[in-house]
């Protein structure tokens, strides 16, 4: 009986990092590998969905990080696969805040709370960290009116659930594009396939891509 194709690399999961993998093996020569990927596309957490009859981004929106010393390779790539962006501009952008009756909160008051907010909670969280070693630290009171509410969300879960400094914006730049485009982010991601898997009408029909092949168990990788 014929031993089943070996393969040199087993690459797992078919998002931009394994597609991408795929392609800088390819373009240093290593072509025999095999991508498994779960579910039944490629794109990850790239992915985009009909709604309404237009086609809205489920996942990854922005391509964050352009106009800085170094050049984005995600920006390079949308660039390449001709993808249509517009630049995030917000300067002008303004969060309203309302309280349940449905009227809003004076900007002014909105502002000004919300910076108090702000310098209050990064006061806190260095105060924290300071203190943080061995001690047993108070919960903060989680918020209760809507402006608290309001503030919270943006606060917490929209503006620091990220560790600062960004490398993606010192590295390459403070500008963000919105993806603008019926084909989608993933677009660049079938772009990107084309340059070393077999395409046909825009169709993946490289046998080295396995669709719906979930790795369930540990591989050991044997470099001679
Ligand atoms: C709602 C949302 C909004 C986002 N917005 C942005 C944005 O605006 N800008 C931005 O830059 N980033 C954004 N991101 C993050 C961005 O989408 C991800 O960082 C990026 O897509 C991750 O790519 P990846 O290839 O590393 O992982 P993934 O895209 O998660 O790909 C991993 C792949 O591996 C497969 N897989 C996992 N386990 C196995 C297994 N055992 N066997 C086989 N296959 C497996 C999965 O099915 C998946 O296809 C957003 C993410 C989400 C969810």
């Amino acid at each position: 009986m014929d031993s089943p194709p070996r393969s040199s690399v087993i690459i797992i999961g078919a998002g931009i990092s394994g597609v991408s993998a795929g392609k800088v093996l390819a373009e240093n020569g290593i072509k025999d590998m095999v991508i498994l990927e779960a579910s039944d596309r490629i794109g990850g957490r790239i992915r985009k969905d009909n709604f309404g009859g237009v086609s809205v981004e489920l996942g990854a929106g922005w391509i964050a990080g352009v106009g800085g010393k170094e050049s984005n390779p995600v920006w390079e790539l949308a660039s390449q696969s001709g993808l249509r962006t517009c630049f995030s501009d917000y300067s002008n952008a303004r969060y309203n805040i309302y309280d349940r009756s449905g009227k809003i909160f004076p900007s002014g008051v909105a502002a000004d709370s919300y910076k108090k907010a702000v310098d209050l909670a990064i006061e806190n969280l260095k105060s924290l960290e300071a203190n943080l070693v061995g001690e047993l630290i108070e919960p903060p009171s989680s918020p209760k009116t809507p402006i608290e509410l309001a503030i919270d969300f943006i606060l917490h879960d929209f503006e620091m659930a990220e560790v600062e400094p960004i490398s993606t914006y010192v590295d390459f730049g403070e500008r963000e594009f919105l993806v603008a485009d019926e084909r989608g982010y993933e677009h660049l991601l079938y772009k990107m396939a084309e340059n070393f898997l077999f395409t046909s009408e825009g169709k993946i029909l490289d046998n080295r891509l396995k669709l719906n092949k979930m790795q369930s168990y540990l591989v050991a990788v044997k470099i001679d």
